[in-house]
C-alpha cells in the first residue's frame, strides 16, 4: 500500500443498520440511499455495492456527478435521484439515462420539458415544494402557473414525486419549525390533489426526521447520516432511547475505522520543543511517535495538542502542532512500540475506541462534516 493511511468499511454494521431501519420504518416505506459528499466519505461506489446486496434500489445525490457514478456501479437498474445540482448541459444526458431529479424553478422544468419534446423521453421529475426550509422548492403563489405547465405537458414529464427538506429535524429547538412545515406540505399536497394532479411518491423525511416525527415518512424516506451508523445528533439518540428494543439499545454502528501505521520514533529532551514553534514543550524526557498523517488527508489543525490516537490498546494523545502530512503522538509510557506498529485514528483497538462524535467534538466539526472531508485519495476497503 502506497497511501499513509486506509479507511475499512464494515458490511456487517451496514447490514445491521439497514435492518434497524427497515424495521423502524414499516413495510409501507422505502428508503433511498443519500450518497450525496461521496457517500458521507464512504465512497459511492463502495456503499452503492453494499446497499443493493442489502436489497436498497434507490438512492439519492446532491448533483449529476454523483448520480453517473451511482448509475455506473448499480447492478439492479436502481432509482438514482438528483436532489440539487445540475447544470442545463447535463440535463439532456439525465433525462435519457432515466435519472430522476428535483425540480424547484420554472427555468428548470421548462428546460427539461423542452429536451424531452427533442429527444422524446418523458423527464422523471420530483416538484420541491417551499414549506419553511428558505432554500429551495416551489412558493405557494407559483402554483397555478406550476400546475398549468404540469397538465399542458403530460406527455413530456413523469411525476415521480412531491417533496420538501426540513429544517433541522435533529434539534427540538426547532420543533415549531417543523410542524409548521409538515402542516404546510399537506397543505401542498391536498391542493394538487384537488387540481388531480397526482405524485408516484410522496417524501420529506430525512434521518432525523424519520426517527422522531412518524409522520413524515409516508412512501419514500432519503437517509444518510443513520445509514452510516450515527445518530443525527445526541438529542435525537436520547429522545429514542426509550422506545428502542430492550436487547438493542444501540443499533446504529459506525462503518468507518481509520488507520495508519507509525512512521518513525524518536526521544526528546526535558524542555525541548517538539514541531513547529512553541505550541508543545516536553516537559519530562520523551518518546514521540510520528505518524504519516496530517490535515491534507482530513486530521484537521484544530487536533493540535488535543488529538488522540490508538497505538497498542492505548489512547495517545497528539503532541504540537497537526502538520499538513503528519502528527506527533505521545509514547513514553508504551512499551515495545515501533515504527510498522498500526495506529487508529477513528475505530476500535484492543478494548478501546475512539468514536467519530468523540473525534468531532475535539476538531468542533460535527460527524457529517468530518466525514466527507475524509479524502476521495485514501483507500477505502471493505471488510466484514
Ligand atoms: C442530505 C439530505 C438528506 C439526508 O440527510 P441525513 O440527515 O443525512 O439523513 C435528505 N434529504 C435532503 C434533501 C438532503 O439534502
Amino acid at each position: 500500500m502506497r497511501q499513509t493511511s486506509y479507511l475499512e468499511i464494515s458490511q456487517s454494521a451496514y447490514q445491521s443498520n439497514i435492518e434497524f431501519l427497515r424495521k423502524d420504518l414499516g413495510p409501507q416505506t422505502e428508503i433511498s440511499v443519500v450518497v450525496k459528499g461521496n457517500a458521507y466519505g464512504h465512497g459511492i461506489e463502495n456503499i452503492v455495492a453494499l446497499a443493493e446486496s442489502n436489497g436498497i434500489r434507490h438512492f439519492s445525490t446532491f448533483s449529476a456527478d454523483e448520480a453517473w457514478r451511482v448509475f455506473q456501479t448499480s447492478k439492479h437498474q436502481s432509482t438514482v435521484m438528483i436532489m440539487g445540482m445540475i447544470n442545463p448541459d447535463d440535463l439532456a444526458d439525465v433525462i435519457a439515462t432515466g435519472i430522476e431529479f428535483y425540480v424547484f424553478d420554472f427555468e428548470r422544468l421548462e428546460q427539461a420539458i423542452s429536451i424531452s419534446k427533442k429527444i422524446n423521453i418523458p423527464a422523471k421529475i420530483h416538484i420541491e415544494v417551499e414549506t419553511g426550509f428558505h432554500r429551495t422548492g416551489f412558493e405557494w403563489d407559483e402554483l397555478d402557473w406550476l400546475a398549468s405547465l404540469v397538465k399542458e405537458n403530460k406527455e413530456y414529464i413523469e411525476l415521480k414525486g412531491l417533496c420538501t427538506h426540513y429544517a433541522g429535524a435533529e434539534s427540538i429547538s426547532n420543533y415549531v419549525r417543523i410542524r409548521n412545515q409538515i402542516k404546510q406540505y399537506r397543505k401542498f399536497k391536498k391542493w394538487f390533489s384537488n387540481q388531480e394532479i397526482l405524485f408516484e411518491k410522496y417524501h420529506t423525511a430525512c434521518s432525523a426526521a424519520s426517527l422522531l416525527y412518524p409522520e413524515t415518512k409516508m412512501d419514500l424516506v432519503r437517509i444518510g447520516i443513520a445509514s452510516y451508523g450515527f445518530w443525527p445528533t445526541q438529542e435525537t439518540y436520547m429522545y429514542r432511547f426509550q422506545s428502542l428494543p430492550v436487547d438493542n439499545k444501540n443499533p446504529l454502528k459506525r462503518l468507518i475505522s481509520w488507520k495508519s501505521s507509525i512512521m518513525n520514533t524518536k526521544k526528546v529532551k526535558m524542555g525541548d520543543f517538539i514541531g513547529y514553534g512553541s505550541s508543545y514543550m516536553a516537559p519530562r524526557n520523551m518518546t514521540i511517535a510520528l505518524v504519516p498523517v496530517g490535515y491534507c488527508h482530513g486530521f484537521s489543525r484544530m487536533l493540535s495538542n488535543q488529538g488522540k490516537v490508538l497505538i497498542g490498546g492505548v489512547i495517545v494523545p497528539v503532541v504540537g502542532t497537526v502538520t499538513m502530512n503528519s502528527i506527533a503522538v505521545d509514547i513514553t509510557d508504551l512499551e515495545k512500540v515501533q515504527a510498522g506498529d498500526e495506529v487508529v485514528l477513528i475505530g476500535k483497538q484492543g478494548n478501546q475506541e475512539i468514536s467519530v462524535a468523540s473525534f468531532g467534538e475535539s476538531s468542533q466539526q460535527v460527524n457529517y462534516e468530518l466525514l466527507t472531508r475524509l479524502p476521495q485519495n485514501i483507500p477505502r476497503k471493505i471488510v466484514d
